[in-house]
């Protein structure tokens, strides 16, 4: 796997637009490589000592999926145990179990590097709250939360060199401002209104949407398998996280209004889903009860931004949303992973997303060279 290499001779003093995922880990090995990081998120101070207080308390108002489904697939786990086994050992922890979603599909786990497939499980929240925990213990991340990037700026005197950028609490220098704003990100317009090259975007709509819902164990951590089944009119999944709690989520097509103000409803999401017969299986009101309403997301596409990274003054990494296969926050950080900066670059910002499989391939692995 390719290795962060923010050259080394020098630190880079570098600023962050994003403290999410994507945000965090590229602070954590740009840091730990001997560079300087101030990372700014707009949304407010994310307090609370455990993953629980995370989960239950933390304003992410920026980020409308944070209590969404996530799995994380392979790659996410490959990428930390290479990388930051000390992050991946926290995590663990935190309540993140491994699991193998092949061990399910019939001689997948004789075939050659089936080993290096385990996933690990756990919400969202949980692995934001580790990656933060371990962020805001190293020395050099300066973590500034509640301030919002509003615009770049040159360097004095000149019109092709990024001097940093502007925010809401006052102007940050640095020599490379790292775009991890997610899907939301303004930089393409910062890009333009700086003169720099603008990224090129890709976005195809899925036509879904998803219903979750979550629940837990009533006394114990219920046995909970990945599952998916697919009916006729949506798919239904059971996707396990940490500490007893697990989503099921219909994935269904826009548009049906009808199944819309069912699912929305949360004791006829319960019935709908106590139909299935593998789900129902995971769904004894005996052992578990859900929690809160039904979650509900639209407008989901998977989206791709290709910038110049590597291509002179101004590179683009964006990470953005992706819907399917678990491959957001894998692909981001095995961009992050692989990126190399051999100087020039400015303003990196950066990703790939999900899609489907040339996306993975062209974003992911080949335009990022191994090492
Ligand atoms: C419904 C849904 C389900 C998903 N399921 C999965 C899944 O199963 N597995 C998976 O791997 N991925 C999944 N994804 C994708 C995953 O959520 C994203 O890949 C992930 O959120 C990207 O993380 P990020 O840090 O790049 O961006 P974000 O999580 O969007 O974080 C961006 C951060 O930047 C901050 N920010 C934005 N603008 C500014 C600014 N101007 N100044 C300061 N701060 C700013 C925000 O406050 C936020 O903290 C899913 C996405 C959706 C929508």
């Amino acid at each position: 796997m390719g290795r962060l290499q923010l050259r080394q001779e020098l630190t880079v003093r570098t600023a962050v637009v994003g403290g999410g995922i994507s945000g965090l880990t590229f602070s954590l090995l740009a840091a730990r490589g001997g560079h300087e990081v101030v990372i700014v998120d707009r949304d407010p101070p994310r307090e609370g000592g455990d993953v629980e207080s995370a989960w239950q308390w933390w304003d992410r108002r920026s980020v409308p999926q944070f209590r969404q489904i996530h799995g994380f697939q392979a790659v996410a786990n490959a990428v930390l145990r290479e990388r930051m086994p000390d992050v991946l050992g926290l995590l663990h922890r935190a309540g993140a179990h491994e699991a193998s979603r092949i061990a399910a599909v019939l001689g997948a786990d004789t075939l050659p590097g089936s080993e290096a497939l385990g996933q690990f499980q756990c919400r969202r929240s949980t692995l934001e709250w580790v990656l933060r925990a371990a962020a805001v213990g190293e020395e050099r991340i300066d973590l500034r939360e509640g301030t919002e990037a509003k615009a770049l700026f040159m360097s004095a005197g000149s019109t092709s060199r990024v001097g940093g950028m502007r925010t809401t609490a006052g102007d940050i220098a640095a020599d490379l401002v790292v775009d991890a704003a997610g899907r939301r990100s303004q930089s393409a317009a910062w890009c333009a209104e700086a003169g720099l090259p603008t990224p090129e975007d890709v976005s195809v709509d899925t036509r879904q949407v998803y219903f979750t819902r979550w629940f837990r164990g009533r006394d114990s951590a219920p046995v909970v398998r990945y599952t998916r089944v697919e009916l006729s009119f949506a798919t239904l999944m059971i996707y396990p996280g940490d500490a007893g709690w697990f989503s099921v989520t219909f994935f269904a097509p826009v548009g049906d209004a009808g199944l819309r103000s069912m699912l929305l409803d949360p004791d006829r999401f319960v019935t709908a889903a106590r139909a299935v017969p593998p789900i129902a299986d995971f769904l004894d009101p005996d052992l578990v009860e859900p929690h809160g309403e039904v979650l509900f997301m639209g407008r989901l596409s998977n989206d791709l931004r290709r910038g110049s990274l590597g291509h002179g003054r101004s590179g683009h990494f964006e990470p953005t949303g992706h819907r399917r296969l678990d491959r957001g926050c894998g692909c981001r950080w095995l961009w992050i992973a692989c990126s190399h900066l051999s100087g020039g670059e400015q303003v990196l910002t950066g990703s790939c997303t999900g899609g489907d499989s040339p996306w993975l391939a062209r974003s992911a692995l080949m335009e990022f060279p191994s090492r």
